[in-house]
């Protein structure tokens, strides 16, 4: 989608601060951290949602692949970390393409905001 900021990250058209990537899924730092460690997994397609993913095999390669790696390499995955997914507006969505909010580095409060 051209209007699509994530999109824009994804074709690097927009800088962003990368920490993996292949053929099917970029990840990178998020601009407004909310934990030591906050990484952004995002498809390089544009996919507005969890509502929209009907790729499973992406499915599984973010959920069984990169983000456990992400977690390894980023040395959270030991002590823990959260996997957060916000969808539409209740969920407080705020950029409609999919992406998978990596958060660790510190302890986390139950129930969200
Ligand atoms: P959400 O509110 O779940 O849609 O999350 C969107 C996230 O994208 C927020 O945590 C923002 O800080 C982050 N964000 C927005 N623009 C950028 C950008 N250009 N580079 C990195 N992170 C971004």
């Amino acid at each position: 989608m051209s209007d699509c900021i994530f999109c824009k990250i994804a074709q690097k058209e927009i800088p962003s601060n990368i920490v993996y990537e292949d053929d099917t899924t970029i990840a990178f730092r998020d601009v407004e951290p909310q934990a030591p460690t906050h990484v952004l997994v995002i498809p390089k397609k544009h996919v507005k949602s969890v509502m929209e993913l009907s790729d499973k095999e992406l499915a599984a390669h973010i959920l069984t692949e990169v983000i456990p790696k992400i977690a390894k390499d980023e040395g959270i995955a030991e002590k823990g970390f959260r996997v957060v997914a916000n969808v539409g507006e209740d969920g407080g969505q705020t950029v409609p393409h999919l992406h998978f909010h990596i958060l660790g580095g510190r302890s986390m409060q139950w129930p969200p905001g």
